[in-house]
């Protein structure tokens, strides 16, 4: 396994518990320090993505299996909700469209809310109407990659963290590794999951027998959000209706209670988590749609994480590219490409499908 992220863990989980001899190389100092502690911990039901897409799939089933994961298991998580608000009687009519588009992926409990019955839940929004998605949740994601190494562990799975991959090499259905860092080491295996979330198709290029028109390209799209220094008089996760081209600022809640706005989008050239203070300034209109309360001076520049996208910025959507041996026609690899949002909330069924590929 390359990648100790929270697909890679809930693979290494899946595969070490069907018996598999499991390593798993990180090149960090630890698990989840890149994209999976870079994100908005929130549970998707699985509204936007294109029916029958992988993303919808994975969201749909994934969701079902992470609830019953943390609950199972005690897990920091709340079934929260989210609304989806209308700002006008135009955005209102989209609402309908949403709702169907949802339906057509398998999430049917969405509600049609009207302003007053939306403020009625919150009564700090402004809003034309809304719709309510009761089965959007948010979780402690640190606690739940925890659990994935832990139960990985027990199962046999170790771990090699300051341990990049650097090359390798596919040959008489054996893979064999090179790997770096402080105590470099040649291994090999019979089956090799690269789950390296923004340095997979890095990764899958380094990969000697690996036919390099299969691997995608790749491009970087930056979401960065804000704090709010005021307190967010709201318990569930507030979304405008989408504009072409993403979500638009939302307002996502941690296990603390505390706001978030974003992850807006900005296509970058070089991996930079940096966040420009004067984003904020189209923060601020966009939030007081919905809460014309938002103090002046209450955004603060947060973090910021980047999304995996092997899809230009002219290309609306991507979908996960997970591709096996009849794929590329290598045995024993199996490529993780474009492992954006929903990843999270999508982590357990993804790794159900590796595991199903590699026929345990
Ligand atoms: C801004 C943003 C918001 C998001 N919000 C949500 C959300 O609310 N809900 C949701 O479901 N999903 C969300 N996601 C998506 C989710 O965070 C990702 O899909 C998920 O974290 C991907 O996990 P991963 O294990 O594939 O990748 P990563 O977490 O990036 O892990 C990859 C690992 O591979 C390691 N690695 C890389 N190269 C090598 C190498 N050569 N050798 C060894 N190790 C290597 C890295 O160090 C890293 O630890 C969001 C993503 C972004 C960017």
């Amino acid at each position: 396994m390359i990648g100790a992220g929270v697909v890679g863990l809930a693979v290494a989980r899946r595969l070490s518990q069907a018996g598999r001899e499991v390593i798993v190389l990180e090149e960090a100092e630890g698990i989840g320090t890149i994209t999976s502690s870079r994100n908005s911990e929130v549970i998707h039901a699985g509204i936007y993505y294109r029916a029958g897409s992988w993303m919808a799939r994975f969201c749909v089933s994934g969701r079902h299996a992470l609830y019953r994961y943390c609950r199972e298991r005690g897990i920091p998580h709340r079934n929260c909700g989210k609304l989806i608000v209308a700002a006008n009687p135009e955005e209102t009519e989209k609402l309908q469209s949403i709702k169907a588009h949802a339906e057509a992926n398998d999430v049917l409990d969405m509600q049609l809310l009207s302003g007053e019955a939306a403020r009625a839940l919150e009564p700090a929004l402004a809003c034309d109407a809304a719709l309510l998605s009761p089965s959007t949740g948010i979780v402690d994601s640190h606690a739940y990659m925890l659990s994935l190494r832990g139960e990985a562990e027990e199962a046999g799975a170790a771990f090699a963290f300051h341990t990049p991959l650097l090359r390798a090499k596919a040959a008489g259905g054996m893979i064999e590794i090179d790997a770096g860092g402080k105590a470099p080491m040649t291994l090999q295996c019979r089956l090799l999951v690269n789950a390296a979330g923004l340095s997979a198709t890095t990764v899958a290029r380094g990969i000697d027998g690996m036919p390099l028109e299969r691997i995608p390209p790749a491009y970087l799209a930056k979401g960065n959000y804000f704090s709010c220094s005021a307190r967010a008089p709201f318990s569930r996760l507030i979304y405008p209706v989408p504009e072409p081209g993403g979500l638009g600022v939302h307002l996502t809640l941690d296990m603390a209670g505390q706001a978030r706005f974003g992850p807006d989008v900005e296509w970058i050239e070089a991996i930079d988590y940096a966040v420009d203070p004067a984003r904020a300034e189209r923060f601020y209109p966009a939030i007081r749609k919905y809460w014309p309360g938002l103090p002046d001076r209450a955004l603060m520049p947060s973090y910021s994480g980047i999304r995996p996208k092997i899809v230009p910025p002219a290309v609306a959507t991507q979908d996960f590219l997970i591709q096996g041996p009849q794929d590329h026609g290598v045995e024993g690899l199996i490529n993780l490409f474009g492992i954006e949002s929903p990843g999270l909330t999508s982590s357990l069924a993804i790794a159900d499908h590796v595991g199903a590929i590699a026929e345990i």
